[in-house]
């Protein structure tokens, strides 16, 4: 491809050998003329690396939305619209019962986006931030941390200026889920919690907030100051490094029976994602990273290609011998452990996580 990410010197047309440190989208050939073009830069710099946080935070939270439309984890037993809420009723959670545990989004029940996308959301805030890290990271690594890790030293030395952004999970309670309840089999459980990204891009006094889910459930966008975030949060929670769920998630799927069931199921179906997103690059030839750059034309038709693909990748998981064989293991190791009861591994799987979980915020 012609276009991809910007390889000549902003300031003279050499090669560029590194990229503005703070919004990553032009590129130098050597320090001095980064220096020296500075005052040209200066004002796009900032809309440059908005742009770039835009783009990702747009691509991640309709490839979530995809991969949540596929690896719908919520049994529904009834959908109904209370007021301005839509209250989902889950269906008994034993899955030798009802022998399924993943199910396609059931479309026909909403008519409006913003609904799909609050029951998509609601009950699954650890996802994106799990299970879609991979992704992340190598769109993340194109804007952030690849030119961080080329420059640092240099222009630490050079210029003073050093990395843009820190990248953190948090985890905030929503103040007011705005359309979407989900009741449990037995009690009433309010959904409040959203796992998001937090970027701090130290060059500028400014902090984003990643939330593919959208603030309490159903905003369209997916990038907001925290300031603005901050309106739609009752607090925050905890703040982690970036990569905690990703693992809090594998420790989840490495239970043995139907606990860890749902949550192997979305470690097999997230390779199938993976694959869709290895077709997209074979077939544009590009990588995550370019996709950032990309001149506005092509980077719409890009993304719409990258998730044609994912979506295509994910279509027949149900339908896949994976799928079943997983199921067909569960239910074997449930029976040949018929003393533990699936409300005994209920009880494990609370347990083994939340230790586990408490060691890592340790570290
Ligand atoms: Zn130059
Ligand atoms: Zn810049």
């Amino acid at each position: 491809m012609t276009y991809s990410m910007p390889t000549s010197c902003a300031n003279c047309g050499e090669t560029g050998v590194f990229r503005c440190s703070r919004c990553t989208m032009v590129a130098y050939c050597h320090p001095n003329c980064e220096k020296a073009y500075l005052s040209v830069h200066e004002n796009d710099c900032k809309a440059l690396l908005e742009k770039a946080i835009t783009r990702i935070a747009g691509t991640w939270k309709a490839a979530f939305l995809i991969f949540r439309e596929n690896v719908y984890t919520v049994k529904t037993k009834s959908v109904s619209q209370h007021q301005n809420k839509i209250i989902v009723q889950e269906a008994d959670n034993d899955v030798s019962k009802s022998g399924e545990v993943l199910f396609r989004f059931p479309r026909s029940f909403y008519d409006r986006t913003k609904d799909q996308h609050a029951v998509l959301s609601a009950y699954a805030g650890e996802d994106p931030v799990g299970y879609l890290h991979d992704f992340l990271v190598h769109m993340i690594k194109g804007a952030f941390a690849y030119s961080i890790s080329r420059t640092l030293s240099r222009l630490t030395q050079t210029l003073g200026i050093y990395m843009t952004a820190r990248i953190r999970e948090q985890k905030v309670s929503l103040h007011d889920p705005a359309c979407a309840t989900l009741l449990g089999p037995d009690k009433q459980s309010k959904v409040s919690l959203q796992h998001v990204l937090f970027i701090q891009a130290r060059a500028f006094p400014n902090s984003w907030i990643l939330d593919p889910a959208g603030a309490a459930y159903g905003i369209d966008r997916a990038s907001m100051s925290t300031t603005a975030y901050a309106n739609f949060v009752e607090q925050r929670v905890e703040i982690n490094e970036f990569g905690t769920q990703r693992q809090l998630l594998k420790g989840y799927a490495n239970i043995p029976g139907l606990c860890g069931l749902p949550f192997r199921l979305s470690w097999l179906a997230m390779d199938r994602f993976q694959a869709g997103v290895a077709q997209w690059k074979g077939n544009a030839n590009l990588d995550l990273v370019d996709l950032i750059w990309l001149p506005d034309e092509q980077f719409v038709i890009q993304q719409r290609h990258l998730l044609a693909n994912i979506s295509t990748a994910l279509a027949d998981f149900r339908l896949g011998a994976e799928y079943r064989e997983e199921i067909s293991k569960t239910l074997l190791w449930e029976e040949r452990n018929s003393g533990k009861s699936s409300t005994m591994a209920v009880i494990t799987a609370r347990r083994c996580p939340k230790t586990w979980f408490c060691a890592l915020i340790k570290i």
